[in-house]
């Protein structure tokens, strides 16, 4: 599946933006969500190295991606499809996502969806809406959800052949397992 290149690469990102911004307990352990200049140095560290000196450059960075931040996880965990289906599409218009061929260093023309409202927050917010817009379109509904392991509230974007994913990543998973084999031989004498 061609399209899946770009949104193979933005989901992580995506739900990393959102576990950093909204995410009050993450892998067992109690969290601050983060803010401002906090919230845009730590989303930024996980970006290239252009983009993510061009997001450090937008004026009220944190703030406007906090914002974006609060819309994915409200699209990301809307119960019902139509609901979801409608805040992506909010997404897409807010954010002016617009497709169109770039050619970069060493790699063949690929699509782009960067929104058109001016800074890096605003291109961003295009991209990552149009990648949920086609994680719903080719691959269906229920590839995202909240991690399932204990004391963890982090969103998940599930990319795998089955749609078999529960936990936000390999820690929750081990610890998921962890708890679930402790409670089966708890249900004996210790
Ligand atoms: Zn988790």
């Amino acid at each position: 599946m061609e399209i899946a290149c770009n949104v193979t690469r933005q989901a992580p990102l995506i739900a990393e933006l959102v576990n950093l911004a909204t995410a009050h307990q993450r892998g067992g352990a109690s969290v601050r969500p983060l803010t401002g200049e906090d919230l845009t140095a730590a989303f930024a560290a996980q970006l290239g190295e252009r983009t993510g000196a061009a997001l450090r450059a937008v004026p009220d960075a944190g703030r406007r991606l906090g914002e974006l931040a609060a819309e994915l996880r409200q699209a990301l965990l809307a119960e019902h499809p139509a609901d979801q289906a409608g805040r992506i599409n909010a997404m897409i218009r807010k954010y002016g996502a617009q497709p169109y061929l770039v050619e970069d260093v060493g790699q063949p023309f690929h699509l782009h969806f960067h929104g058109s409202g001016g800074t890096e927050v605003e291109a961003l917010g295009g991209e990552f809406a149009t990648a949920l817009a086609l994680i719903v379109d080719g691959y269906g509904p229920g590839r995202f959800g909240r991690c399932e392991a204990h004391q963890c509230e982090a969103v998940y974007i599930d990319l795998t052949r089955n749609g078999s994913r529960r936990y936000c990543g390999a820690a929750c998973t081990a610890r998921a397992k962890t708890a679930a084999y402790r409670s089966r031989r708890g249900g004996g004498t210790t």
